[in-house]
């Protein structure tokens, strides 16, 4: 049963201790941003570890380069740069606005909500806060339900860490996010669904509060005829089953020239064995699926493109009791098969063939806007001519999923893969309020626009 007043009073408490926290100081921020540091690199460090294997089998190194690096290389990037981007900035000012001067101000956007999805827990709840701190505003945080270990643990830091007029997680089901997003926030950074993001801006809308969506789609990877094959397919490799494929930026399906197929397959036979073993179900490098609805779905999602005639040409082997699925290769897939409609967010990898560069570039834009498009290719030209042509997140060339980690890079979708970016400095400005002030001095200062409207403030205008 939810107890409604508590998310109210919880966000009361926050907006009457907005200013006090808007109005600290950036040595005050950057302590804080320590303080998570610390609990991330070291005191919390195993225990995260332990609860997200617990939740999806993640291996240890995993967790440490995917959800923890991220947040602590995310802070470290913030505390080189807070000072100056706190800084109020000197613009220009018209010459007909003469003895006026303007700038503008980071303000706090005040109380935000963050929701994070469950596949990198810690990544995507502590990042986005972390953005959020620097821009000196109250957070209430509501990570997934489907990684309860991880959560309890991000739960325990948060207490820990700050009192919740500031700074608070609240654990739950669905319905926990919904009674929250019937509050007033002043901002929502949401990462998740499509479907889900359209239920955060509806809500958002009611009280016009501005939104940050992260979301996802299906990403895809090009190669063409250039490019140096058995280090694309490692890259692909490795980016697709990382953490089993359930991730945002994962290449979601492979669109090849068609002179590729068969050297693709054999490469790819070759890197998941090299990377996974020949039993990958033994392997302590691969993640486990996060549990049996995401399970069913990807299993039925291979066996309705098998009964649409498409080609297991590696993998497709389950076990059920452990959530594993074998990294998995289809071909032949019929484009009402739901792997070529829906995001598989999984170890199920589609490969595609073109003809020519052209019919590649048509089909990806016969789709929504993706997350990620990747490319590889040996020939400027092509690259050039792809991304002008397409539209996508991000893009990284000749490898994935590495642009997320570039902080001076903007990270996020457009239209259906998301809206507003997070990271470094883009990810500060969706929490600040670029709030303008011109200041009109008193001494010397030159009113134009004011009548009477004399012929010699007519010939200034002239
Ligand atoms: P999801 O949209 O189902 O859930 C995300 C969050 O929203 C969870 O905290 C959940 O509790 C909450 N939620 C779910 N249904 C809700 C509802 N009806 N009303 C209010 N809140 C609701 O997403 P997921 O399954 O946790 O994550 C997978 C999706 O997230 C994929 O589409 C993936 O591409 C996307 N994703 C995007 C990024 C990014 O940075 N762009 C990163 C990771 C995941």
């Amino acid at each position: 049963m939810i107890d409604n007043n508590t998310y109210s009073n919880l966000f009361n408490k926050q907006k009457a201790n907005q200013f006090q926290i808007g109005n600290t100081s950036y040595k005050q921020r950057i302590a804080k941003l320590n303080s998570l540091k610390k609990a991330l690199e070291v005191t919390y460090k195993q225990e995260i570890r332990e609860a997200i294997f617990k939740d999806f089998k993640k291996p240890q190194l995993e967790t440490d380069l995917t959800e923890l690096y991220p947040v602590i290389d995310e802070i470290n990037f913030v505390k080189q740069n807070l000072k100056s981007w706190l800084k109020n900035q000197q613009v220009d000012t018209p010459l007909a606005l003469l003895g006026a001067s303007s700038y503008i101000v980071n303000e706090p956007k005040g109380v935000c909500l963050i929701i994070s999805p469950w596949n990198y827990p810690i990544n995507l709840t502590f990042g986005p806060l972390v953005s959020a701190i620097a821009a000196g505003n109250t957070v209430i945080l509501k990570p997934s339900e489907m990684t309860p270990h991880t959560s309890k643990v991000m739960a325990k830091i948060v207490s820990e860490l700050f009192d919740e007029n500031e700074i608070a997680l609240v654990e739950g089901e669905v319905e926990v996010s919904q009674e929250l997003l019937k509050l007033p926030f002043n901002h929502i950074f949401f990462t998740g669904s499509p479907a889900v993001g359209k239920i955060v801006m509806k809500a958002a809308s009611q009280h016009l509060t501005s939104v940050t969506l992260e979301l996802g789609g299906k990403s895809p990877s090009i190669i063409d005829d250039s490019a140096h094959l058995e280090k694309a397919v490692k890259k692909i490799v490795y980016g697709k089953f990382t953490n089993a494929g359930q991730t945002c930026i994962a290449p979601d399906y492979v669109l090849l020239h068609e002179s590729l197929k068969a050297d693709f397959i054999t490469c790819f036979k070759n890197e998941v064995s090299s990377f996974y073993s020949e039993n990958p179900e033994e392997s302590n490098s691969y993640s486990r699926i996060v549990n049996n609805k995401h399970f069913e779905r990807l299993k039925g999602g291979l066996e309705d493109a098998k009964s649409k005639g498409s080609t297991v040409e590696f993998g497709g082997s389950f076990n059920a009791s452990d959530g594993y699925i074998q990294p998995t290769l289809v071909s032949n897939l019929t484009e009402d098969a739901t792997l070529m409609q829906e995001e598989i967010f999984g170890p199920i990898l589609p490969i595609k063939t073109y003809k020519s560069i052209e019919e590649a570039i048509t089909y990806i834009n016969s789709k929504e806007k993706p997350l990620a498009l990747y490319i590889f290719s040996k020939k400027k030209k092509a690259i050039d001519y792809i991304i002008q042509n397409t539209r996508a997140g991000s893009t990284c060339v000749n490898h994935n999923l590495l642009q997320f980690l570039n902080h001076n890079l903007p990270f996020g979708g457009s239209n259906n893969s998301g809206i507003g970016k997070s990271h470094g400095y883009f990810g500060f400005l969706e929490f600040a309020n670029q709030r303008s002030v011109l200041k009109q001095h008193t001494i010397g200062a030159v009113d134009l626009l004011t009548p009477p409207y004399t012929n010699w403030k007519q010939k200034i205008v002239d």
